[in-house]
C-alpha cells in the first residue's frame, strides 16, 4: 500500500474528515493568530479524546518557541504565552529533525520529558512552511498508545495549521505596515505644517531611525550646480573616516553609487563592498535608497545600521514607500517655503507703503490745518472764514434760518504798536485770539482772524440777541485778560468795538452784502466812542 493510499484509509472514518472540516472553518473564522489555534487545540482533544493538545510556534534562528494555545483539563506545567528556549525533549527533538514522534509509552522514550504528570503516550509533529518548521502540535495522553494510527490524521492537520499561521502572520505584517504608514503619514503631515524643511526631515529621520533601529539615517539632496550630495537632515551621525560629511561627492562610497546609478542599494555586509567608504565603524550594513520627484532624481535616504534585522525584506519595501513620501514632503516644503517667502514679501511690502501712505495723510493734514490757519495765533484764517461763510450762507438760506456775524476790531491798536512795539503788538494779539477762540467754542460757531488787528465771528442758527450776548462775552473775556494800553484814547486797557449783523438769507441779498451790514455797525460802534458792540440797523 502507498502512502496516499494509506492517508486515504487513515482518513475515510468520516468523524477523521469532519475534523479536518472543522479546522478548516476554524481557520477561517479568525484572522488573529491565537484565538484561531486555541480552537484548533480544542477541536484536536475532543478528536483524539486525549488529555493535552498544545501548539506552539518556533523561532529557529532565535531557537525560542512560545506556547499559543493550549487545551488541558488537568494543571500542567506550560500555559499560553509560555515561551523558552528549545531544550531536548520530545518538542525539541521534532523542531531539530522535523520529523514527527509517534510515542507509544513515554517511559520507553529516553527523550520525554513530563509537562502533564502521567502522560503515557504522546503524539508530536512539525508544522511547516516552505520547508522550515513554524510550528510544532503536541497531543499528550495519560493511557498509553493513544495515538496509534493518528499521526497521518495529525500531519493532515499540521498542514492547514501551516497555511493558517501563514496567512495570519501575513495579516498581522499587513497590519502592521498599515500600522506604520499610517504613523508616517500623520508625521509628514505634521513636518510640513512645520514649514521648514530641515526641521521637516529631521522629524521624519528621528522616527525612522527609531523604528528601524538605525545607527545613523540622513537625507541628502543633489546640488543643483555641483557633483555633491548636500547633507539636508540626519538622526545619528554621518562621517567618513571620524570627519563629520555637510556635502559628499557623487563618486564616493555606496551612496554615491547609488546616486550614479538611481537603483536603491542594500548592502548586507559593508565590509565585503569594495565601494564601501568607512564612516561608523560599528556599522554593518547599509541601504540607500533614492528620493525622486515626477521622475528626477533629487536626493536619497542614507541608512545604516549594525544589524541586517534593520533591513528585512519587509522594512525594505516600508523604506521605500517612506522615500516616496518624503519626495513628497520636500516638494511640498519647498512649495510652501516659496509660497511664505512670497506672501512675507507682498505683506512686507504692503506694510511699508500703508506706512507711507500714513504719512502722505498726516502731511496733508497738516498742510490742510496750515492752509486754514493763521500763522501767527493759530486760530482760523480768513480762508477758512469764508469758506465757512459760503457754506453757512448756502444752509441757512435752504434752512430759512438766522445767521449773525460779529465784525471785531482792536481799538487804537496802531497806536500799542507805536507804543509797545511790533513784537508787542504780535503777542497781545495772540493772547486775544485764544481767549476769544475759547470763548466762542460752541460747535458750528466759527472765530477767524480777519486781518489785521480784526477778527471774525460767523453763528449759524443765531438770532440777533444771541449774538449780542456772544459779543458781550467776548467783550467780557477780553476785559478779563486786562491787558494794559497807556497809548489808548479812551481807557487804560486793550479794548475792542464790534458790530453785530444777523440775517436770514435770501436772493436778494449777498454775503459780502451782510458783510457790509457788519463792518457798518462797526464802524458806529467806532465813531461812537469805541468799546463797544453796535448791532446793524437792519438787522432783524
Ligand atoms: P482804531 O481804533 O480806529 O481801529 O485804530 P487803530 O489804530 O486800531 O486802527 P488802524 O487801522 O489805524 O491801525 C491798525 C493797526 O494794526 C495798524 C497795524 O500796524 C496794526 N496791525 C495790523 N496787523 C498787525 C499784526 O499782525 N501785528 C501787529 N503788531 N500789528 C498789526
Ligand atoms: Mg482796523
Ligand atoms: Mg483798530
Amino acid at each position: 500500500m502507498n502512502s496516499e493510499a494509506g492517508r486515504v484509509l487513515e482518513l475515510r472514518e468520516a468523524s477523521d474528515l469532519a475534523l479536518v472540516n472543522d479546522i478548516a472553518r476554524i481557520a477561517l473564522r479568525y484572522m488573529e493568530l491565537r484565538p484561531m489555534l486555541q480552537g484548533i487545540v480544542q477541536a484536536l482533544k475532543r478528536h483524539l479524546r486525549c488529555d493535552f493538545v498544545d501548539c506552539a510556534t518556533l523561532d529557529m534562528h532565535t531557537r525560542m518557541f512560545v506556547c499559543e494555545a493550549l487545551a488541558c483539563d488537568l494543571p500542567s506545567a506550560i500555559d499560553v504565552g509560555y515561551s523558552c528556549q528549545i531544550g531536548t525533549g520530545v518538542v525539541g527533538e521534532v523542531a531539530a529533525t522535523g520529523h514527527p514522534l509517534l510515542i507509544a509509552d513515554t517511559r520507553k522514550h529516553s527523550n520525554y520529558v513530563e509537562i502533564l504528570a502521567g502522560t503515557r503516550s504522546e503524539l508530536c509533529v512539525p508544522v511547516k512552511y516552505d520547508g522550515e518548521v513554524v510550528a510544532i502540535i503536541n497531543a499528550e495522553s495519560l493511557r498509553l498508545d493513544a495515538f496509534r494510527e493518528r499521526l497521518l490524521l495529525l500531519e493532515t492537520v499540521a498542514e492547514q495549521v501551516a497555511g493558517a499561521i501563514a496567512a495570519a502572520r501575513l495579516n498581522q505584517q499587513l497590519r502592521r505596515r498599515v500600522d506604520l504608514l499610517s504613523m508616517m503619514s500623520n508625521l509628514l503631515r505634521a513636518a510640513i505644517e512645520a514649514g521648514n524643511l530641515g526641521d521637516a526631515l529631521e522629524r521624519i529621520l528621528v522616527f525612522v531611525r527609531k523604528r528601524f533601529h538605525l545607527e545613523l539615517c540622513s537625507v541628502l539632496l543633489a546640488d543643483e550646480t555641483r557633483p555633491v550630495l548636500l547633507l539636508k537632515a540626519e538622526a545619528g551621525h554621518s562621517t567618513l573616516n571620524g570627519v563629520a560629511m555637510p556635502e559628499w561627492p557623487v563618486h564616493l562610497g555606496i551612496i554615491g553609487r547609488a546616486f550614479r546609478t538611481g537603483v536603491a542599494q542594500f548592502v548586507p555586509d559593508v565590509r565585503a563592498d569594495p565601494d564601501y567608504a568607512m564612516g561608523n565603524p560599528a556599522v554593518r550594513c547599509e541601504y540607500v535608497v533614492p528620493i525622486r520627484f515626477h521622475d528626477r532624481l533629487v536626493g536619497l535616504i542614507d541608512m545604516e545600521s549594525t544589524s541586517v534585522e534593520s533591513f528585512t525584506e519587509e522594512n525594505r519595501a516600508m523604506l521605500a514607500v517612506l522615500a516616496a513620501q518624503v519626495a513628497g514632503a520636500i516638494h511640498l516644503v519647498s512649495t510652501n517655503q516659496r509660497l511664505s517667502d512670497i506672501v512675507r514679501e507682498v505683506a512686507e511690502k504692503s506694510a511699508a507703503l500703508e506706512h507711507a501712505n500714513a504719512q502722505l495723510r498726516e502731511a496733508n493734514a497738516t498742510l490742510q490745518r496750515l492752509s486754514n490757519s493763521d500763522g501767527l495765533t493759530g486760530v482760523a484764517n480768513r480762508r477758512r472764514f469764508d469758506r465757512g461763510l459760503r457754506s453757512e450762507w448756502r444752509r441757512a438760506y435752504r434752512e430759512h434760518a438766522d445767521l449773525s456775524l460779529l465784525l471785531i476790531d482792536i481799538d487804537d491798536f496802531k497806536a500799542y504798536n507805536d507804543g509797545y512795539g511790533h513784537l508787542a503788538g504780535d503777542d497781545c494779539l495772540k493772547r486775544i485770539a485764544g481767549a476769544w477762540n475759547r470763548a466762542t467754542s460752541r460747535p458750528g460757531d466759527l472765530f477767524a482772524r480777519y486781518g489785521g488787528e480784526e477778527f471774525a465771528v460767523l453763528l449759524p442758527r443765531t438770532d440777533a440777541a444771541r449774538a449780542l450776548r456772544c459779543a458781550e462775552q467776548l467783550q467780557d473775556a477780553l476785559a478779563a485778560l486786562a491787558l494794559p494800553h497807556r497809548f489808548a484814547r479812551a481807557s487804560e486797557l486793550i479794548t475792542a468795538s464790534m458790530g453785530v449783523a444777523t440775517l436770514t438769507p435770501d436772493v436778494r441779498i449777498r454775503p459780502s452784502d451782510f458783510i457790509r451790514r457788519a463792518d457798518r455797525a462797526l464802524y458806529v460802534a467806532k465813531a461812537e466812542g469805541r468799546n463797544r458792540v453796535v448791532l446793524a440797523a437792519d438787522s432783524p
